[in-house]
């Protein structure tokens, strides 16, 4: 006989974490079942851990909106709680005339979505800052940080914990059935792979690049609700040596990502990336040393002191992407029962970046419409 718990989240990445606590909070039984035997072992951990402004991302969509408020949010939480964290600021560098305007026009974009504490700087302003630069303008923008993802994590799990809720290791979701009935109680029948059964009044599906497959095995879930999964995985190669730059560096942006940037760890360890590369496969990991060569002529044209030999290969991670290659990116996909019409169901999609920076914005948007 099957289990009654209130609420499942299926996933224990940052995202998943954030809505089990918030839902925690409010008073509600949690239970997160997470495949691995850890808690952050997906994407979460294979990110930049940068606090983002809020500045790219289309006026009006979600992306924008919970970017901006999650990172305020991330700001106090991590004050509050002592996570490790730097409001470091990064400076967006236009390398040669032609992107001079593109400085404005981010600018202005940036103001729309509320981000409006961008300075224009000129070549000499910005050597200023970061004396190894080389650009013919930069925009700063301060409210940009760097956080301690792990420990981010580890806060949400222990306020989880101690609001009642759990997390279940080992405990990979396969099957679930929408409108099931146990004692009289009706909701959502999930299946893990060790035969055990739970009903479930709430089921979160936080399952990151396997959101959509999972999505696909809820039986009474309409299938044309559940979006085609794409890979996009981003490369990091790492910089041997100290990082010339104490500001995230970031090359006007390109169509898929965000062009090859600089980021820093609150070790001080400066690392280049990520990338665009899209695979067939959400756990197509490995790193090819020879994509190295692209890194060194992209990273020379900001930071011509670049030597041969400096980069070494890092690590990867893949993007949840629910637009494939060449289709402008897709927002965040937040489905409740107003969708797809399977009371108590939230499924996550494409919550790539900024989801660090907004996984407390997310939670209370997933609370909010399950109230
Ligand atoms: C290269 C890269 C760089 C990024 N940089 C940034 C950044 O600097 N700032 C930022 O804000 N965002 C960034 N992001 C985005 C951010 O990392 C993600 O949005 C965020 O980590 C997503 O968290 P999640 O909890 O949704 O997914 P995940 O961390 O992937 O967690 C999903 C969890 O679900 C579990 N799971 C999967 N299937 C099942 C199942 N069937 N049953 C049980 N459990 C299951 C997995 O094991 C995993 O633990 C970046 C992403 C990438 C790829």
């Amino acid at each position: 006989m099957a289990d009654v718990v209130d609420c499942v989240v299926i996933g224990a990445g940052v995202v998943g974490l954030a809505v089990a606590r918030r839902l925690a909070l409010a008073g509600r039984e949690v239970m997160v079942l997470e495949a691995q035997d850890a808690i952050g072992t997906g994407t979460s951990s294979r990110n930049s851990e940068v606090i983002h402004a809020g500045i790219y991302y289309p006026e009006g969509s979600l992306k924008a909106r919970l970017c901006v408020q999650g990172k305020e949010l991330l700001y106090a939480y991590c004050a509050e709680r002592g996570i490790d964290h730097r409001r470091c600021g990064k400076l967006i560098v236009a390398t040669s005339e032609a992107q001079r305007g593109e400085l404005q026009n981010i600018a202005r974009h940036a103001a729309a979505n509320g981000v409006d504490d961008l300075v224009l700087l000129d070549r000499a302003q910005a050597r200023q800052l970061e004396p190894a630069l080389e650009c013919v303008a930069a925009l700063h923008s301060p409210s940009t940080g760097i956080v301690d993802s792990h420990g981010l994590m580890l806060a949400l799990q222990g306020d989880l914990e101690h609001a009642g809720g759990m997390v279940i290791f080992n405990a990979p979701l396969v099957h679930a059935q929408c409108g099931a009935e146990v004692d009289g109680v009706s909701g959502i029948l999930l299946r893990t792979e060790d035969g055990t059964e739970l009903l479930a009044r709430t089921v979160v599906n936080a399952a990151g690049l396997w959101a959509p497959d999972l999505a696909g095995r809820f039986e009474g879930l309409d299938a044309q609700h559940v979006p085609k999964a794409y890979y996009a995985k981003g490369n990091y190669f790492v910089l041997s040596g100290r990082a010339p730059f104490t500001h995230l560096i970031y090359p006007v942006p390109e169509a898929a990502g965000l062009g090859v940037h600089l980021t820093l760890d609150l070790g001080g360890q400066a690392k280049f990336g990520p990338d665009v590369q899209w695979v067939e496969h959400a756990d197509d990991l490995l790193v090819d040393p020879a994509r190295g060569d692209v890194f060194y002529a992209a990273v020379r044209s900001y930071w011509p002191a670049l030597q041969d030999g400096q980069l070494q290969t890092g690590y990867a991670g893949i993007r949840p992407k629910i637009s494939g290659p060449g289709q402008p990116s897709a927002d965040f996909c937040i489905q409740d029962a107003g969708v797809h019409g399977v009371p108590g169901l939230v499924n996550l999609f494409g919550i790539e970046s900024p989801g660090l920076t907004s996984c407390l914005a997310i939670a209370d948007e997933v609370a909010g419409r399950l109230a």
